[in-house]
């Protein structure tokens, strides 16, 4: 997979005191983490998690199977200083990870954080949330446009840290030329639609940091109740180095204008062979002058 862009942005929000969000951005790894605890640990947990996404060297995994062992390593670390500074007991943070690997991009989820995939004019929320007004949804007690209204819909089911091991969803989804890839917490998804996401991508496509910069100015505009966080990527064509193939191509786009019909090969030949013919006709013409 070749990345084409990518952009993140994160803002307070309108109602909120502090930003308890953080993000990566360092591809071709991407994150979002939406922390919560009291005080400053929602900082805290958001920020300490980020940082160990970053900087852990995963050895020889790779797929699936590194980006869990990424969150886990986060949960550990997160669980570790909650358990040694009181301050900070308890805290946790969501965790939604994207890694663009050769054959695809893969997914790391814990939480209500989402990633989304918008290809050929549709977008698709690739993650499941882990809330409760989810697991109320999926056992059908309660309906989708109730969940979005719901005064408990930010509680959690899944978190990173709060326990000494998580269960992280990880997958690998196919990724094509064109593909945008969100990922974003739950201040952007409850403050606007989907079809607005969607809408918002298909006009700022080409400009991704303009993309981020709209998403959160509309989440601010449907009322900011909470930290706002999106990070977006795109995939581009194949980066082909193969210079056999690439130079004819190469050659045919820079070539200059077909040439005009002075300066071709063919009708310079032409024109020597008019000016020979004349020449012929008029030796001739002289030839039998003198001889009569
Ligand atoms: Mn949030």
């Amino acid at each position: 997979m070749n990345l084409a862009a990518y952009s993140g942005a994160t803002d307070t929000g309108r109602k909120r005191r502090r930003n308890e969000d953080a993000y990566v951005v360092a591809p071709p790894l991407f994150a979002v983490a939406d922390g919560m605890g009291g005080a400053q640990a929602g900082e805290i947990a958001s920020k300490l998690a980020a940082t160990v996404l970053e900087d852990t060297d995963s050895g020889s995994l790779s797929g699936p199977e590194r980006v869990a062992s990424l969150i886990q390593e986060a949960n550990r670390r997160v669980h570790e200083r909650s358990n040694t500074d009181p301050a900070t007991s308890g805290m946790g943070t969501t965790m939604t990870v994207a890694l663009v690997e050769s054959d695809g991009v893969v997914i790391g989820h814990v939480g209500d954080s989402r990633a989304y995939l918008v290809r050929d004019g549709g977008i698709e929320q690739i993650t499941e949330d882990h809330s409760l007004v989810n697991e109320l949804v999926k056992t059908g007690r309660l309906s989708s446009g109730e969940a979005e209204t719901h005064p408990q819909r930010s509680v959690i089911t899944r978190a990173v840290g709060t326990d000494p091991d998580v269960d992280v969803d990880s997958f690998i989804v196919d990724a094509r030329a064109g593909d945008v890839f969100l990922l974003c917490s739950d201040g952007l998804t409850d403050m606007v639609s989907d079809d607005e996401i969607l809408a918002a991508v298909q006009e700022h496509r080409n400009d991704l940091k303009r993309l981020t910069k709209a998403l959160v100015s509309a989440a601010n505009r449907g009322g900011g109740e909470d930290n706002i966080t999106v990070v977006a990527f795109a995939i581009g064509e194949e980066d082909t180095s193969d210079d056999t193939a690439e130079m004819p191509a190469i050659t045919d786009a820079n070539a200059p204008q077909a040439p005009n019909a002075e300066t071709s090969p063919a009708a310079r030949a032409r024109l020597v062979l008019t000016m020979l013919g004349l020449l012929v006709v008029a030796v001739a013409l002289l030839v039998w002058g003198l001889l009569r």
